[in-house]
């Protein structure tokens, strides 16, 4: 391929949006004659980074391959095309990436032929794919979120053409429907409902990598989940980076709250959902988790910030009062309901007040789990213009003080667990340790128990808890 072919991420472009309706494509992925059988004989090794969007892409990408009859492996090594699905959204998930694809760089020695490539988030970069370009010539094939359809004809190309080839798109299209799908759960399945983002909070990078907002029709999310309940499946995660926003671009009366509410009609023993942006919460959609005892009593609800200026600078549209409205609306309506967040520390020019706040509402809500993150500057973002007065001393200082309080919240959280009884999905034994089982409650704490009962993944038991750890709780059947 020419360089002149490359087609290369702009920021500029995919930070633009129009309001034109996507289409839903249904015939969009094809698999063109002679590439039918590409992967016969031959093998390939992923691995994805980052957020359960790019898991539920890996699965995408997984079933792609295996329908073009590559055989999956689990290390490199034994691989005829290595392909890294990649997170942007912090600079240590990047230079991750980046050293993982130095050093697979050695195993082109001794497999010439070795198809090396890079898809997902830092696709989208321009800076990232410069690097790329400049620096690591033994990649062979970058693609985009927005084109991962295009997979059949992008890996014919690097494979029998021997051309390197990099197609990222900027915008997104289509939302297309029917792409083969490889489950990497048996009984835990994600089910996209949406895609992209148009929130734009002033520090990230999704919005530019994921596109604009859209989403799937409620018959087609209904139509997946059918599919997943026959065959076996007992509990789906809706997906969207904020799935409050569902159906707004389609019309959808009641949005989120009414596929919700379809959804646990279905009768699937366990939903749950993520992200939800506190802001646009709406009462229908608390009445209709608070009704239905297969939708489970677990909110994630990143609150980022406890400082209502901070708040604003980030572009999250709440005041720190409306999310403890909010919070305190979803403690006293949804039954056993746990939460977990999101914070960010040392965003520019944060102060020790500022901070203090943070500390503050992370008193006020005792979170069952919460992730924190230092502040990392994404490059076409807002925030990444803004001068920066914090030193990164200071940054770590806040992030090791957070994570006291996080902590002991999350083990205090554990603790009351302890003496009660819960229902716990078993996900199977432990690999350490055959007669211990692990798996999720339904406020998503990890629980490992012990068993004198036959019993398998997938199934649906009563645990009593007997310890209490931080990150996890041990109990034993009853
Ligand atoms: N859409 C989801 C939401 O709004 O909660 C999740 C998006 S992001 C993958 C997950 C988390 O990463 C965010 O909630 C935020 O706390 C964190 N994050 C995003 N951009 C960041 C940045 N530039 N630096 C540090 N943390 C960041
Ligand atoms: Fe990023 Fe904000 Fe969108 Fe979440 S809601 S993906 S934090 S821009």
């Amino acid at each position: 391929m020419k360089k002149n072919d490359y087609k290369l991420p702009n920021l500029k472009d995919a930070q633009k949006r129009t309001k034109q309706q996507v289409k839903i494509e249904k015939e969009l992925f094809e698999v063109p004659v002679e590439v039918k059988n590409l992967g016969v004989d031959r093998k390939f090794y992923l691995r994805t980074y980052g957020c359960q969007a790019n898991e539920r892409d890996g699965e995408t990408i997984a079933g792609i391959l295996e329908q073009l009859h590559f055989t999956q492996v689990d290390t490199p090594e034994e691989a005829d095309f290595i392909l890294l699905n990649t997170c942007a959204v912090r600079k240590n998930a990047e230079d991750k990436v980046l050293g993982e694809l130095g050093s697979l760089k050695r195993l082109k020695q001794t497999n010439p032929d070795l198809i090396m490539g890079m898809c997902g988030c830092m696709a989208q970069g321009e800076e990232i794919v410069d690097i790329i370009l400049k620096k690591y010539p033994h990649v062979d094939l970058v693609f985009g979120t927005h084109n991962i359809h295009r997979l059949p004809k992008l890996l014919y190309q690097a494979m029998m053409n021997k051309e390197r080839t990099i197609e990222v798109f900027s915008q997104e299209g289509e939302v297309i429907e029917n792409l083969p799908v490889k489950r990497f759960g048996t009984h835990k399945a994600w089910v996209n409902i949406m895609y992209g983002c148009d929130k734009f909070c002033t520090y990230c990078i999704v919005p530019y990598t994921r596109g604009k907002e859209r989403s799937r029709t409620m018959e087609d999310v209904l139509a997946e989940i059918q599919t997943l309940i026959d065959e076996g499946f007992k509990e789906v995660t809706l997906l969207g980076q904020n799935v409050n926003s569902y159906g707004k671009d389609l019309g959808i009366d009641g949005g989120f709250a009414r596929l919700l509410e379809e959804v646990a009609k279905t009768g699937i023993q366990r939903i749950r959902f993520t992200t939800s942006h506190p802001w646009d919460f709406s009462d229908a959609m608390i009445d209709v988790i608070a009704a239905y005892d297969n939708i489970m009593p677990f909110i994630h609800l990143p609150v980022q910030s406890g400082d209502s200026d901070m708040l604003k600078i980030m572009g999250r549209r709440y005041t720190i009062e409306e999310y403890r409205t909010l919070f305190d609306k979803l403690a006293s309506k949804i039954k056993n309901v746990a939460f977990s967040t999101d914070i960010i520390v040392g965003f520019p020019n944060e102060t020790e007040e500022q901070f203090q706040r943070t500390l503050d509402i992370v008193e006020y809500c005792q979170f069952d789990n919460a992730f924190t993150f230092i502040y990392s500057p994404r490059e076409g973002t807002p925030a990444a213009k803004m001068q920066d007065n914090v030193p990164m001393e200071v940054k770590q200082d806040r992030l090791n003080r957070l994570m006291e309080r996080t902590n002991h919240y999350a083990r205090l959280k554990n603790e009351a667990w302890k003496g009660k009884t819960c229902k716990v999905l078993v996900d199977g034994p432990s690999k350490k340790n055959k007669d211990v089982y692990s798996g999720y409650t339904e406020q998503q704490k990890l629980v490992n128990f012990t068993t004198d009962q036959k019993i398998k993944a997938g199934d649906i038991v009563d645990v009593e808890i007997t310890d209490a750890k931080t990150w996890s709780l041990n109990g034993k059947q009853v």
